[in-house]
């Protein structure tokens, strides 16, 4: 045999030998591209959920499996990529980064910082995907997370690990129970996360600046789609935010994540739905958008002490049209969730801040984990706020009421002001209970009705200030004794007569 044969015949085994299909599954090259969104023929293993990366280092998702094709939403810029361009499997799932280290930074839907703070050293990575935690590894929920606002831990209390929905038309105040809440926890161990998607990035600035502000930043993360994002970002960002929970979960930590807002979420995921070709259903989303958010909502839940004991509260928010609770994702969301706040423009307008209405609010599990004195002394709140509201209706155009009525009125009036809170003045809960005792009670029934929130604040201001064990004692103990009670009566009595004078001019 002479040298070119030889060379031949190892040519020709070569190319008999050589596996094609190995090659063709693990790249593949672009058919089409647009919109976010890369055809690709080949990468013929690739699995639903995966990372590749593009030959310009795009990286992007596979969430389309056809016969011939993968559909793949890309999580970068498109530029460079064109047909032909070669895309690779990484056998990864997509991740994220986690770890103590993005405490107080803000972060885009793949944590990368945003900040302009520096890079982030994290150690560890977490799909962002990932199942949640089965029957056996949760523990009910007992512990209460306090959100600060008296007419929700009063009346909707929410617990550790429960999943309480925030829904309202926009303007309604949805953002600031969520931002009240996370500037309580101040002080209490719970790591805040919050996930912005499809907000103006101005608005997630500002409200950064809120955080920072209050000292509050200390022990939150942003997790920040803005609106620019595309889609398939905005798609991704609170699973990664919720990735981002589950690691101090996992370390028997507490979290609050908060979900702002879920209906651009919905909207994000029907976008790219609609691009990778599958079909519209009810309101043109996709048939599984009720799995897209109880696949996140379910990741919530508060482990048992064998799986480290930590918790994530979520609070996720939707926003409304109109009013209209019956439309599709509300009622989606609604369902997966343990319970809703209820915010309405009506009595936003009217004042009413926070506009929580009463009725429609409803926490399924978080009765359980309400501190025993708020409990007590808010027990008949929900329903004399119902009666007072039937008996508004029922009396607005009659002019003589009965003692009776006219006094029930009279109490609600005063409780419904008592229930009006500013922005970013959470309250602990030792003055939740002076208050609402003095309020439930019927106590305040001779204080001006224009007074009657001034006169509760600067009272337990001054009964705070005289009776620092009492407040020390309940705060301590979650518990209102006989004797507290008693002390509560009589300083409120000496104050009574302190400033009444003023209440006749
Ligand atoms: P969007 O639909 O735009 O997200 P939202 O429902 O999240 O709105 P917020 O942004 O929280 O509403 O609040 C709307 C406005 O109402 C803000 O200007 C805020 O300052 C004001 N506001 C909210 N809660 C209160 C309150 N308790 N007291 C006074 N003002 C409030
Ligand atoms: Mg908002």
């Amino acid at each position: 045999m002479n040298s070119s044969e030889e060379i031949i015949s190892i040519l020709q085994e070569e190319i008999e030998s050589y596996d094609t299909r190995t090659q063709r599954s693990e790249t593949g090259v672009v058919l089409e591209i647009g919109d976010g969104i890369a055809t690709v023929y080949g990468l013929d293993k690739a699995v639903y959920g995966e990372l590749v990366e593009f030959d310009t280092g795009a990286r992007g998702i596979v969430l389309n499996l056809e016969r011939d094709c993968v559909g793949i939403v890309l999580l970068g810029a498109e530029t460079g990529l064109h047909e032909g361009s070669v895309v690779r499997r990484t056998g990864r799932a997509a991740d994220v980064g986690v770890g103590d280290a993005l405490i107080g930074r803000t972060v885009d839907a793949l944590g990368t910082p945003i900040d302009g703070l520096g890079p982030i050293e994290t150690t560890e990575t977490r799909p962002i995907e990932h199942e949640a935690s089965g029957v056996i590894s949760r523990e009910p929920v007992n512990v209460p997370l306090q959100t600060g606002i008296l007419a929700i831990d009063a009346m909707v209390p929410i617990g550790r690990g429960q999943r309480e929905l925030i829904i309202g038309d926009r303007q309604t105040g949805k953002t600031a129970i969520a931002v009240d809440t996370i500037l309580n926890q101040k002080g209490q161990d719970v790591i805040c996360i919050y996930v912005a998607i499809g907000q103006k990035a101005s608005t997630i600035a500002k409200l950064r600046g809120t955080l920072a502000q209050h000292g509050a930043m200390d022990y939150t993360i942003i997790v920040s789609s803005p609106a620019s994002d595309p889609a398939p970002l905005q798609y991704i960002a609170p699973y990664a935010g919720t990735a981002m929970g589950e690691y101090f979960m996992s370390q028997g930590k507490d979290v609050l994540i908060v979900y702002d807002d879920l209906s651009k979420h919905a909207v994000a995921y029907r976008t790219l739905s609609l691009l990778l070709h599958r079909s519209p259903g009810r309101e043109a989303y996709p048939g599984d958008v009720f799995y897209l958010h109880s696949r996140l909502l379910e990741r919530s839940c508060r482990l048992t002490k064998e799986y480290g004991g930590g918790s994530m509260t979520a609070l996720p928010i939707i926003e409304t049209q109109a009013g209209d609770v019956s439309a599709y994702i509300p009622t989606n969301v609604i369902s997966i969730t343990d319970g809703q706040i209820y915010l309405e423009s009506d009595l936003f307008f009217s004042g009413m801040r926070p506009a929580v209405n009463v009725g429609l609010s409803v926490s399924r599990v978080g009765g359980a984990a309400q501190t025993k004195a708020i409990k007590k002394t808010a027990g008949t709140l929900r329903i004399d706020l119902a009666r007072f509201r039937e008996l508004e209706v029922f009396t607005q155009f009659s002019s003589d009421l009965d003692a009776a009525t006219q006094q029930a009125l009279d109490h609600g009036k005063r409780l419904m002001e008592i229930l009006k809170q500013p922005l970013y003045q959470p309250k602990p809960v030792n003055r939740m209970v002076v208050i609402l005792y003095i309020a439930t009670g019927g106590l305040l029934s001779d204080v001006p009705l224009d007074r009657v929130r001034t006169f509760t604040e600067e009272f337990t201001d001054a009964f705070a200030a005289a009776k620092p064990e009492v407040m020390d004692e309940i705060a301590q103990t979650g518990a209102l004794s006989g004797a507290a009670a008693e002390v509560i009566r009589t300083e409120l009595a000496a104050y009574k007569e302190q400033v009444s004078a003023q209440w006749q001019q």
